[in-house]
């Protein structure tokens, strides 16, 4: 076949152990012979991240930023480990946050629902998407442990010096309280990018808080969420045959576990850093989750849910056969091709990432898998091969749809 062209560069930021290994033989097997990649390579490998000092991260955002797609490999995030183990100058933050901090943007995580890998609750049969708002609440919280009798106020001192003086409460003896903020800059932004991946997936959009009991703060965030949807999307909502829909937390869960799937539901900080662990686990493995950050101004960032796989790569180093799971990091370049396909107007490359997803779960659904998902398969007769030959399987199998 003739290698598919593109247009536009995608921003390849490469990274780390095990995963750097699997993005190479990717790279090899499953884009290469098929697309004729244009990409713009900042290497996220801690090695070069130090030499740089950590300059390639902030690089790799800005050019995220100019051409609106990027495909990130995952990466170490130094500790004190790390330091001794790569001779670092400093310790480097980690590029994510780097990266987060830039884009301004919110993270979507969704489950890839292959059969043979059931999730507990019978009946989701699509995918669960949690929008996670990464700033502010309780990560951002002041708090203080009160020694005895006194009283607790919140005080907000205006420019000029007028004070706004709030109780919290008379204490009579012992206890806590602790302070949170947020900013309605950020949950404008977070709200414009749930609604527009909403669209973008044609997925309907739930979103709760607590509302009732928190009438200012969590109720914010709902007029927030309203106003803009009222605004901005409800007729692309309605064009597009999708909802939004509001309702209190503890009645989203209650519905969430009684669903099918096939929704994005989108947390405050809190709520999305507990129930995104409880999806991902429920739906089967970390190694089987997308992730993707999208900017309010539309820019976009795929990567893998899991971490570099440290424990893989010394395995690799010593010689030693290794079977890590790819799919994760597949769909990253799956997706974030096909959204250059779209951005472009190519629709030879939006459907190659289409077959490429495709040709991915049809090996895992023909029985030939890496050893973490035949430890959790109901499949019988299941092959497991290692990190280099699920790869080649793939590769076989999209061959086959060409
Ligand atoms: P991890 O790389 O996600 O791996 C933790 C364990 O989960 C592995 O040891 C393995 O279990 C299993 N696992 C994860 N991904 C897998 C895959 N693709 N295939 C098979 N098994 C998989 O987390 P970590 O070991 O805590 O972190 C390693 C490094 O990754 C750290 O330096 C951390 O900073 C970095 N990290 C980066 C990102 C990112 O860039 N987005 C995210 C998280 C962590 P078994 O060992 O039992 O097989
Ligand atoms: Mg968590």
């Amino acid at each position: 076949m003739e290698k598919i062209k593109m247009t536009t560069p995608l921003v390849e930021m490469d990274g780390d152990e095990m995963t750097r290994i699997l993005w190479k033989i990717i790279k090899d097997e499953l884009i290469y012979p098929f697309v004729d990649l244009k990409s713009e390579y900042y290497d996220l490998g801690l090695e070069h991240r130090n030499e740089t000092d950590d300059k390639v991260t902030f690089d790799s955002a800005y050019a995220t930023k100019k051409y609106g797609v990027a495909v990130k490999c995952a990466t170490i995030t130094p500790n004190a480990a790390r330091m001794t183990e790569y001779n670092l100058k400093e310790m480097w933050k980690s590029p994510n946050g780097t990266i987060r901090a830039i884009l301004d943007g919110t993270v979507f995580r969704a489950p890839i629902v292959v059969k043979g890998i059931e999730p507990c609750v019978k009946n989701w049969k699509k995918p669960i998407t949690i929008a996670r708002h990464a700033y502010g609440d309780v990560y951002k919280g002041s708090e203080m442990k009160i020694p005895g009798p006194g009283k607790a106020e919140i005080v907000y001192t205006a420019e000029d010096g007028t004070q706004t003086v709030e109780l919290i409460h008379e204490f009579k003896e012992a206890g806590i309280v602790q302070g949170m903020h947020n900013i309605c800059g950020s949950i404008e932004s977070f709200a414009r990018s749930c609604f527009n991946y909403a669209l973008d997936t044609k997925q309907t959009l739930w979103f709760a808080t607590k509302d009732t009991i928190s009438k200012k703060y969590d109720h914010t965030f709902k007029d927030i969420f309203q106003d803009i949807f009222d605004a901005e999307y409800k007729e692309k909502f309605d064009a597009a045959g999708i909802e939004y829909f509001y309702t209190l937390i503890d009645d989203a869960v209650a519905r969430v576990m009684k669903s099918e799937g096939g929704y994005i539901w989108a947390c405050k900080n809190y709520d999305g850093d507990v129930m995104s662990d409880m999806i991902s686990s429920a739906f089967g493995s970390l190694a089987m989750m997308t992730s993707v950050l999208v900017s309010p101004d539309g820019n976009y960032e795929y990567e893998a849910a899991h971490g570099t796989v440290q424990r893989h790569y010394y395995k690799h180093l010593k010689g030693e056969e290794t079977s890590t799971n790819s799919v994760a990091t597949i769909y990253a370049w799956s997706g974030a091709l096909r959204k250059r396909g779209e951005l472009d107007n190519i629709p030879e490359l939006m459907d190659f990432a289409d077959k490429l997803e495709a040709a991915t779960i049809k090996t895992i659904e023909d029985g030939k898998m890496t050893k973490d998902l035949a430890l959790i398969t109901t499949l019988e007769n299941v092959t497991v091969l290692n990190s280099e030959n699920f790869i080649k399987a793939i590769r076989e199998t999209l061959e086959a749809m060409y």
